[in-house]
């Protein structure tokens, strides 16, 4: 079905690692033990419900088929044992939906619904009711087995054994009576349960574990490139049909369980964008569109029709919802796929975006200062471009923030200066550099992209470029991992990794101490995207006097400062400003200043300083400016 509908894609390349995905985020379930209340209910759960399927089988197995062969396992104390751990996983399966029923409809968290009001729907509550009373079932039967046997060795059975008092006035014949009928019950629950599971959200006890085996060996954050500009007619997902049938399966393995939406900036700033009700509004469509109305008739639009514009330009491929959804969902290609579709195919997007594109065609840089300045900061640090030696060992690919910004152009003098101080072998592209296209290709403006990707591709290897630095995670990201479909095959560093490994060769001396508290923020495209957690980290700490403290949302809960998926270029009129709700959570770590490793980010923080006046006494700072500091 999903086959029928979607683009083909490959999902069956190296099987080995599929299977240990499986094993790990299906089996272990990783990523729902991230969460302690939500892991251990659902942990108790399925482990107790595992083990009591795979108890019963083993069971009806020996009493069926090996038994009367003369082979027999469940004797003595291996009996006892099997016994006791059948109990124990059973009281396991009860607690854990004691656990579900007490969150869902009374501790009510604002992820199980949107925007404050609960999503439960009559199967939530039937799949627990139903569990729960086949558990409860095969605990009646048991007591009514020991009532009327009453062998001194099923106290091993605890549950059973302690249950059976509550029939001790019942004679025989009517224990005898009760036992069968609730066995019949007990069959009879089991067999819905599984009849149940095609229209329940039982299904994601299948959809979720192959979505979990499909899921994409990409890096983190990838995007395949569109290779028929010159044929297509569309561009981008207009239609379900233009998603690919992975990107449809998706659908079905949404548990909404909402871990997607609890740190989603555009959701928890107000907008309209929640990336559960994406996937669940898609899946609305695709159910409506197969199973209820059949694929004839008018077909809708995704962007707009089925999804709010809004809710697609809100997004600021922050990554969390990919990071933490359990069942291992590809959000942010989709809301980009519907991008693109409203970029390339309808040019239909915000004044603002279209002006950004038009300076990126023309000057290659967001702003459109001219081109020709780009080089002009490193004017008089005695930095040599690859024009004037093209022999160095890494390129300083400077980015346009870092060239145009007076803010990052701090960042990359100070950047330039820490390199030469440690004698590194640099330069830089100057005035032939051009945009990286990050933006261009996350606002879904991807011919635009190819074609900055693809100067500066050609510049770089005309220069026989192999390492490249750079001190913005935005084009650390696009050059590490887009450039390649392009020929660009780099070895991309972000300043924060190459400041510590020269730090731990002792090529840099830190000698002027910095007594002060600096919280560190976690940009989305150098952390969720690129796992550079500690590199940033540990170069702040090696600075003396310094001391850092996390944030409350830090690392893989880092909370985006909003930039990020061409949000840098666009108005928000929607909601709180991310920005100075990030920096509200600065300002709760009481720390003097806050570091950062993204020029972005810095943007988005210093004006969310200036907004709570707080720029006087908190100071926003990119680490390699602190370390320059702590090197002067
Ligand atoms: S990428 Fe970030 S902003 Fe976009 S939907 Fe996911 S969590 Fe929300
Ligand atoms: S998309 Fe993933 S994280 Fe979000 S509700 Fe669905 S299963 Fe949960």
């Amino acid at each position: 079905m999903w086959k029928a509908i979607g683009k083909p894609e490959n999902r069956l390349d190296n099987v080995k690692e599929r299977l240990k995905i499986l094993l790990l985020d299906g089996f272990f379930q990783l990523k729902t033990f991230r969460e302690p209340y939500a892991g251990i209910m659902h942990g108790l759960i399925f482990f107790g419900f595992f083990v009591l399927i795979f108890g019963a089988f083993f069971d009806a197995t020996e009493y069926h088929i090996t038994e009367p062969l003369g082979i027999a396992f469940l004797r003595g104390k291996v009996y006892l044992i099997f016994s006791l751990l059948m109990e124990l996983f059973g009281l396991a399966v009860l607690g854990g939906i004691v656990l579900a029923l007490f969150r869902r409809y009374i501790q009510k968290p604002d992820r199980l619904g949107y925007k404050g009001v609960p999503d439960n729907r009559p199967d939530d509550a039937v799949v627990l009711i139903l569990i729960g009373a086949i558990i409860i079932t095969g605990f009646i039967i048991e007591a009514l087995r020991i009532h009327v046997t009453r062998p001194p060795w099923e106290v091993w059975s605890i549950g059973g054994w302690y249950l059976s008092a509550l029939f001790s006035g019942m004679n025989g014949d009517a224990a005898r009576f009760w036992h069968k009928f609730t066995w019949w019950m007990h069959a009879l629950l089991s067999l819905a349960f599984i009849a149940y599971i095609p229209y329940s959200r039982l299904i994601h006890i299948i959809t979720t574990p192959a979505n979990q085996f499909f899921s994409t060996l990409k890096p983190k954050g990838y995007l395949e490139p569109i290779r028929d500009f010159e044929t297509a007619e569309s561009f981008g997902v207009g239609k379900l049909a233009d998603f690919t049938w992975k990107q449809i399966f998706d659908f079905d393995a949404c548990t909404r369980c909402g871990r997607c939406q609890d740190g989603c900036p555009a959701y928890l700033s107000g907008k309209k964008l929640s990336p559960k009700k994406f996937i669940q509004d898609l899946k609305k469509y695709w159910e409506e569109r197969t199973v209820r109305q059949g694929t004839e008739g008018e077909e809708k639009l995704l962007p707009g029709e089925v999804i709010d514009l809004h809710e697609i330009w809100a997004c600021t491929n922050c990554m969390y919802c990919m990071e933490h959804c359990p069942a291992l969902i590809e959000h942010v290609p989709k809301v980009i796929g519907l991008r693109q579709y409203k970029v390339l195919t309808e040019a239909d997007f915000a004044p603002e975006l279209q002006l950004t594109c038009r300076n990126m065609e023309n000057n290659s840089n967001p702003w459109g200062v001219g081109a020709h300045l780009r080089g002009d900061w490193a004017k008089d640090l005695g930095i040599k471009t690859l024009a004037e030696d093209p022999g160095v060992e890494y390129l300083f690919f400077v980015g346009c923030s870092g060239s145009f910004d007076d803010r990052g152009k701090k960042v990359s003098v100070a950047l330039a200066r820490i390199l030469q101080a440690a004698g590194v072998s640099f330069g830089i592209l100057g005035a032939e550099e051009g945009c990286c296209g990050d933006s261009a290709l996350r606002m879904g403006n991807e011919y635009l992209f190819q074609t900055l990707a693809q100067t500066n591709i050609e510049t770089m290897k005309g220069y026989g470029v192999k390492k490249i630095i750079t001190a913005c995670p935005h084009g650390y990201n696009t050059l590490k991992k887009d450039y390649p479909h392009f020929g660009g095959d780099f070895e991309v560093y972000h300043h924060t990794e190459i400041i510590a490994k020269l730090i731990a060769e002792g090529k840099i001396k830190l000698t002027k101490p910095l007594p002060q508290v600096y919280a560190y923020h976690d940009s989305c495209f150098l952390g969720r995207y690129n796992g550079i957690y500690e590199a940033p980290r540990t170069v702040l700490k090696s600075i003396p006097g310094l001391k850092l403290v996390e944030m409350e949302r830090c690392r893989e809960k880092g909370f985006c400062c909003g930039a990020g998926g061409g949000r840098m270029w666009m108005e928000e009129d929607e909601g709180e400003r991310i920005n100075n709700m990030r920096t509200d959570q600065v300002i709760a770590t009481g720390a003097d200043g806050v570091a950062v490793a993204c020029p972005f980010c810095l943007t988005m923080i210093t004006d969310g300083l200036k907004e709570r006046k707080k720029e006087e006494t908190i100071a926003a700072l990119d680490v390699a400016e602190l370390i320059w500091q702590a090197m002067a």
